[in-house]
């Protein structure tokens, strides 16, 4: 007789652990797993045939820049189409709340979004939002260091004064309170650059007691990306909070193979304090377009620029070549504007995904579709890759036992538990009504 909502049946079970796949059946009533075990036919009302596939937890995607696009594509195919359930956002210091602006915003704030984007004055706003217009996914959201400051600051080009610093730990602990997962940093980005040490202390110490993270895309991935770590280790000891290094790379064709050095540092790290790291599964990393990294690349693919948007998807070489300027010269006139950098070693990239069951990285980010696929030829066989969590190594048990009872992740905001899209009447886009609804309760 059906005693089961739904039950999967005949599927290879990975649940996530790293323990090796398994055949079993999967029940679930409501909205919660209930049994992983042998089961009749005929036990489920619904009853799906899962020979053949295998069956997992929803994957977490721990890196990604959708704080605008939960609102943009709320059913989130992007994502979910490739099992993605869980989408951390707010990475490497840029996150769209707490923050409003009436000019445009500086890169790589303008990677998110425009000026009318950024209109949530708190991160409750934000959050409320969504809530109002849930995605088709969980979202666990951080805040962004240098959404703080251009928030908080008149010059971005200078440590944050002690009444920045205050406003900025306001705003931090408003969006914890709120539900903001960690705080990021994007050190190596321009509005947070000048930023010390003591400065991301003094905002990482409001983390502990909330539980959270602090995540970073380090000062430097290149020359100096061992001094980089350091700074990242300092941070995570001195404000007593877990550290995830974002898409730990080695940049540069100088640098290539020096990952033999970053790996040993961080699996040595990682025995003393609570580390994680997420990885490229790509030798290409995409962010805005900046000279300086131009002599680090093998080659630069210009993806937008607003004074030249016809230059979107061609190489830099040659559209200076065409413009018959240097890349430097072709660089300025396309700004603002994106690019991929061809930075990576394909043997460091490699060695970072393998290396992770020692280093113990929170998950493989960007495209989990992609990731996945690499992993098959890099990873041992019956694991996966994602869905482990965004939680450091050490916050994890070592082998936690599936609980039926669970809700899975543990600290991501469940926004909305199916895939459920709703259709926006008025002629502007959803997430910009939001925004404006939030400007005007704090008006
Ligand atoms: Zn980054």
């Amino acid at each position: 007789m059906a005693s089961h909502d739904l039950v999967l049946h005949g599927g290879r079970v990975i649940d996530g652990t790293g323990v090796a796949a398994v055949g079993a059946d999967v029940a679930i009533d409501g909205d919660r797993i209930t049994a992983v075990e042998r089961l009749p036919r005929g036990s489920g009302r619904r009853e799906i045939d899962a020979a053949g596939l295998v069956v997992a937890p929803g994957f977490i995607d721990v890196h990604t820049h959708d704080d605008r696009a939960l609102f943009v594509s709320s059913d989130m195919s992007a994502k979910v189409s490739q099992g993605v359930t869980t989408v951390v956002t707010g990475n490497c210091g840029i996150s769209l709340a707490p923050l409003t602006l009436d000019r445009p915003p500086p890169p790589p704030l303008d990677l998110i979004g425009d000026e009318r984007d950024y209109g949530f004055a708190r991160f409750a706003d934000y959050l409320g939002a969504l809530d109002a217009h849930p995605p088709a996914l969980n979202a666990a959201c951080l805040v962004g260091h240098s959404s703080l400051r251009v928030g908080c600051m008149r010059a971005l080009d200078r440590p944050a004064s002690e009444p920045e610093i205050e406003a900025m730990r306001a705003r931090l602990a408003e969006a914890l309170e709120a539900g903001a997962v960690g705080l990021s940093t994007g050190l190596w980005y321009a509005p947070a650059n000048a930023a010390p040490k003591s400065e991301i202390v003094a905002l990482a110490e409001l983390l502990r007691p909330a539980g959270a993270v602090y995540t970073t895309h380090m000062r430097d991935e290149a020359e100096h990306v061992l001094d980089s770590l350091e700074e990242s280790f300092a941070v995570g000891r001195e404000a007593g909070v877990p550290v995830v290094i974002s898409h730990h790379k080695v940049i540069g064709k100088a640098n290539f193979g020096r990952t033999r050095e970053t790996l040993p540092r961080l699996r040595q790290a990682v025995a003393e304090q609570r580390i994680g790291l997420d990885a490229y599964p790509y030798v290409a990393s995409s962010t805005v377009l900046r000279a300086f990294m131009v002599p680090r690349a093998l080659k630069v693919l210009v993806t937008w620029s607003k004074t030249c948007p016809e230059m979107a998807g061609r190489y830099l070489s040659e559209i200076a070549a065409e413009w018959k300027v240097s890349e430097a010269e072709a660089c300025e006139r396309l700004q603002p504007a994106g690019a991929v950098y061809w930075t990576m070693d394909e043997a460091d990239v490699r060695r970072v995904l393998v290396g992770r069951a020692a280093a113990r990285p929170a998950s493989a980010s960007a495209t989990v579709g992609h990731v996945s696929a690499r992993a098959r030829t890099l990873l041992p066989r019956g694991r996966a890759v994602p869905a482990r969590g965004s939680r450091p190594a050490h916050d994890r048990p070592s082998r936690p036992a599936l609980r039926a009872d669970q809700p899975w992740p543990h600290r991501a905001r469940r926004l909305c538990r199916c895939l459920r899209v709703r259709s926006g009447k008025s002629d502007r886009p959803r997430h910009l009504r939001a925004a404006d609804h939030a400007r005007r309760r704090h008006r």
